[in-house]
């Protein structure tokens, strides 16, 4: 039996209690993590497994894609970046068609649909339809991709806490976010979006005080086959992005707990071997190395 078979089998039990069904004329609202198949949760397979018509982004895996029964229709509503393929509101306006036509529709969106996914501006607009929709949380970008690395975003007397926030420019063109409170030395940030923006973003957090020596990563493509981790610091990472050409989907992570648990890259995403582990005290040397 191949890995992917396997929830099937558990979820047809869950099934078989009536939990997570989707009837015709709803919509089921799933985040499908940050791409590895294994991540998705028992009631996003549910979901999947009674989808008639599936909505989709660019941030869902084509391993996960591969999980859509065979006669399900799709229907590809991908973004990228600014360049929109189908407009937010024409997505909106589709899921309610959709449902309208009596299917049982899948909304299937990267990570978690309520963070930096708008899947609050499509439930709202379902609702205001008349559209009923079963809304399930995906393992968002920031806790998959740097569990993936070896990077716990929280740690005993490292870091006490974690803010997800945005790298996205907004509409003026502008980069205006709460910097100072972006700064406290025990706090993990994590960018979303930020990949193009990140020469501003190092910039300004050194300009409102956080040490330009801050440990830093740069997770793309995390817990899929191609994850690459590229670890460095707050000063030198916006020429991490240029020497290794690194584009989007791409995570950016700032805080100590960077190097708390290896320094090196993993062979394997989400699985930390023994024989990489480097004591603290020699990470700096390595750190530079890598840079
Ligand atoms: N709703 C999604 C986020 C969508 S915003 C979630 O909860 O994860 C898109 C941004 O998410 C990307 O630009 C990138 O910064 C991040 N992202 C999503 N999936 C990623 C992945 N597999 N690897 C690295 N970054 C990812």
């Amino acid at each position: 039996m191949t890995k992917l078979q396997q929830p099937t089998s558990v979820t047809s039990h869950i099934h078989s209690h009536g939990k997570s069904q989707l009837k015709g004329g709803e919509v089921a609202l799933v985040g499908s993590g940050p791409g590895d198949a294994e991540l998705l949760t028992i009631r996003a397979m549910r979901f999947i497994e009674q989808a008639e018509i599936a909505i989709y982004d660019r941030l869902v895996s084509e391993e996960i894609l591969a999980l859509l029964p065979e006669n399900c229709e799709r229907f590809y509503v991908g973004k990228e970046q600014a360049k929109h393929c189908v407009p937010q509101d024409k997505i909106n306006q589709i899921l309610v068609d959709q449902a309208n036509l009596g299917k049982r529709v899948l909304r299937l969106k990267g990570g978690d649909p309520f963070i930096f996914g708008r899947g609050g501006e499509e439930a709202e607009f379902m609702l205001q339809q008349g559209v009923s929709c079963h809304i399930c949380p995906g393992i968002t970008a920031a806790s998959g991709c740097t569990t993936y690395a070896g990077i716990p975003l929280t740690h005993r007397g490292v870091a006490q806490g974690c803010t997800f926030i945005t790298g996205h420019m907004q509409n003026n063109g502008q980069l205006n976010l709460p910097w100072k409170s972006l700064t406290c030395p025990t706090q993990t940030v994590v960018f979303y979006m930020g990949i193009n923006t990140l020469p501003k973003i190092a910039e300004q957090l050194i300009k409102h005080g956080r040490d330009i020596n801050t440990p830093a990563a740069l997770i793309r493509k995390g817990t899929q086959p191609e994850q690459r981790t590229y670890r460095g610091t707050i000063g030198n990472l916006a020429e991490l992005v240029e020497k290794n050409h690194i584009t989007p989907p791409t995570l950016i992570v700032i805080g100590d707990v960077v190097n708390q648990l290896t320094a090196k890259q993993l062979t394997t995403p989400g699985f930390l071997d023994a024989k990489y582990y480097v004591e603290k005290d020699v990470i700096a040397e390595v750190i530079e190395k890598i840079a």
